[in-house]
């Protein structure tokens, strides 16, 4: 695969910022989209803009055939049994609140336990707060060691009949950890205990296998797998989500409806109430025709070349200390430095043209932990370059030197 024609197919990697070529490492908050994704939202807005599921017009029908495709691309792509296993959501933060808001009504009380870990994104950690809040149920936390790797003799002792459910990162957004969830689903459900698996970081990087983890839920962004924004996914096992109330009231979800009796729309429609973002999930399923079209080994030999070059280099610089550094990472480097503020660095970098993002991360718990305020972190995707890897160094280089 060549790096210089994937980029191609990117036109936001062309932009300049602050008069330099934008150099773009904060993949982990958003990617760019390929052209083949931006044009059919333009598509779908210029030549079948309609609403889907309800008309009886050409244009709906044709609309509501793109939609329900992209439904049958993504269930592919993650070997869905189903597609109607498939739901649509606005991003991984509302498939998690779907399922914490079933388990609070439905599957939890005073007494029941909830196991997620240290390294949770906040979209992880809130919805189940809530959930324990009202449900009676706590809130249990699996503890990582100082690598950043999580403590799996904990985990066992945690997993106790109480757990109702554990809700886990595949791969961390900040330390860049990548989970032994496969390890983890086996020994949940020899206890008979449901999990629910965050991929918001690993669908755009590796292959997934919904089938073969066994995870009872799985929930991703669009947004990170080089489809538009407001769009994601929720995977469930068709007993769960058959079991699981619905999230929200409305049009589409509901199968008749009376003052006296609702009855609700089968899978996967009784999840999706109102008018969904057609058009981003459309595009969605165009992102997962580009990916399909993607060699995954080159992928992560490629990733992992600028993962190894950025640990190294960064290394190299007095005062750098790299937070996350488990055996096994995905391609994030978070780091800080003993004098230099993340939050200075990031805008002098900025100055340069290099997008990294700054602060928490939306792991606050976990920078506790790992006693940081923050960090700045460097997140890259298929279409970066060892090139760009060089520059970001240098600038990364002179920033300090100038903040020091
Ligand atoms: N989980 C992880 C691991 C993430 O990295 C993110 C996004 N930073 C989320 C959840 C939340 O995703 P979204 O904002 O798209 O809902």
């Amino acid at each position: 695969m060549d790096v210089n024609k994937i980029r191609s197919d990117f036109p936001t990697l062309n932009v300049k910022v602050n008069g330099k070529p934008l150099v773009y490492f904060d993949n982990g908050a958003t990617s760019q989209k390929p052209s083949l994704v931006i044009d059919e939202v333009a598509n779908y807005y210029q030549n079948y803009n309609s609403n889907i599921h309800r008309g009886v017009h050409s244009l709906s029908q044709i609309a509501t055939q793109a939609y329900e495709d992209a439904r049958s691309k993504i269930s592919k792509y993650i070997n869905s049994p189903k597609s109607e296993q498939v739901i649509f959501t606005k991003g991984t933060t509302d498939g998690i609140n779907l399922v914490t808001n079933g388990f609070e009504r439905g599957f939890l009380k005073k007494g029941d336990e909830v196991l997620i870990s240290a390294m949770e994104h906040h979209s992880n950690i809130v919805p189940w707060q809530l959930a324990c809040e009202y449900s009676g149920a706590s809130l249990k936390i699996i503890p990582i060691h100082d690598n950043g790797e999580l403590d799996l003799v904990a985990f066992e002792t945690l997993l106790t009949s109480k757990v109702k459910i554990v809700a886990l990162t595949q791969v961390s957004n900040t330390l860049g950890t990548i989970n032994p969830i496969k390890q983890i689903i086996q020994k949940a459900h020899q206890k008979n205990i449901p999990v629910l698996i965050d991929g918001a970081q690993t669908v755009q990087h590796m292959k997934v296998d919904v089938q073969d983890l066994d995870a009872d839920f799985y929930v991703f962004s669009g947004h990170k797998m080089f489809g538009p924004t407001g769009t994601g996914v929720l995977y469930g096992k068709e007993e769960w989500l058959n079991k699981l109330p619905p999230y929200q009231g409305g049009g589409d979800m509901i199968s008749s409806v009376s003052f006296e009796k609702t009855t609700y729309n089968e899978l996967p429609h009784k999840f999706e109430a109102g008018t969904p973002n057609i058009a981003g999930g459309i595009g969605l399923g165009f992102a997962v025709d580009y990916l399909n079209k993607m060699d995954f080994d080159w992928i992560h030999n490629h990733e992992e070349k600028l993962l190894e070059k950025t640990t190294e280099g960064i290394l190299k610089i007095p005062g750098i200390k790299i937070i996350g550094t488990a055996k096994e990472k995905g391609s994030v480097v978070s780091f800080v430095h003993n004098t230099a503020h993340h939050y200075d660095i990031g805008t002098l970098l900025d100055q340069m043209g290099v997008a990294i993002r700054t602060g928490h991360h939306c792991t606050e718990p976990l920078m506790n932990r790992m006693n940081v305020t923050g960090t700045a972190r460097a997140s890259f995707a298929f279409y970066n370059t060892e090139d760009e890897v060089d520059y970001f160094l240098a600038c990364l280089e002179k920033s300090i030197n100038m903040l020091s």
